[in-house]
């Protein structure tokens, strides 16, 4: 099954909810940065999170950055997502190894204490940005606090990634449902009730369930709407051109330095860790730009 995402409305519209299975886009994840389990857990549920949020902007041109930044071994995420369900992350420290906690990944204790900051791009002067302390670094608590402090919209926020023994990703997805001001009592008892009683984001998957139908049981007892889906994938949008960026910034210096030296150089992209390599004749021609 190709990654997507589900976009809906429950309770006439005083409910919108975004439904997830990014299994494919995890495991790119996971593969491109050679994460161990617990790390690919907190990038895949960050990544999760990110693209469900970007795909609630409206321009083509928008981007939405999750960034974490932690006392735990992990020491940060970073994960950024257009509105048209593409979106590439990464972490500070890949190989972070943590004994399992009541049989789970450790997301939380890998994270610790810290922030999240939520940045939105959507051409303003300003960028939107909020941030807040983070509740359990378990990332799901974490941006339902974030959506009810700093956006002031109640939110319910579940993710999940499953590990196979072989270290690779069974299972990855999520849910995000908010609720309107003008919702009525009953709806949200009912809300409350469904999400209160609801088993794990990894166990529903792992049963089989589709988005929709994670949706639909999140929101059990309600009238859901189901307005669209979008294809969803990992995806960078790095080039050669865009990194050459990377090495005018050093300055003139000591980029002169590099030809010097006779190496070439090598630049990663932190968000796909492609490499790119300059050899002194494109150092040359660079120097020659400035
Ligand atoms: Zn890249």
């Amino acid at each position: 099954m190709s990654d997507y995402i589900v976009r809906a409305m429950a309770a006439g519209a005083s409910i919108r909810a975004f439904g997830a299975v990014t299994t494919n886009l995890v495991e790119e994840a996971r593969r491109r940065h050679h994460t161990s389990p617990v790390a690919t857990a907190a990038l895949g549920r960050l990544l999760t999170a990110g693209v469900m949020m970007g795909s609630m902007m409206k321009n083509p041109t928008d981007t939405l950055t999750l960034l974490v930044k932690c006392s735990g071994e992990i020491e940060g995420i970073t994960v950024t997502a257009d509105s048209g369900g593409h979106v590439k992350g990464y972490v500070i420290n890949p190989h972070v190894l943590l004994p399992p906690k009541n049989g789970k990944l450790d997301v939380g204790g890998a994270l610790g204490a810290g922030f999240i900051h939520v940045i939105k791009d959507m051409g303003l002067k300003e960028p939107y940005s909020g941030q807040t302390i983070l509740q359990t670094g378990e990332i799901g608590e974490d941006l339902t606090y974030y959506f009810a402090t700093s956006e002031q919209v109640p939110s319910s926020v579940g993710l999940g990634v499953l590990m196979s023994k072989d270290n690779h990703v069974k299972q990855a997805g999520g849910f995000i449902v908010q609720v309107m001001p003008f919702i009525e009592d009953k709806v949200l008892n009912q809300l409350e009730e469904n999400v209160k009683n609801l088993p794990s984001v990894t166990s529903m998957l792992d049963g089989g369930m589709s988005p929709e139908k994670l949706l639909e049981r999140v929101l059990e007892g309600l009238e859901v709407t189901i307005t669209d889906t979008l294809p969803a994938s990992f995806y960078c949008d790095c080039s050669k051109e865009r990194i050459e960026k990377v090495i005018i910034s050093l300055g003139k210096e000591e980029i002169q330095e590099m030809i010097d030296d006779g190496e070439t150089v090598e630049v990663m992209c932190h968000f796909c860790n492609t490499a790119y390599r300059y050899d002194d004749e494109e150092l040359e021609n660079i120097l020659l730009s400035l």
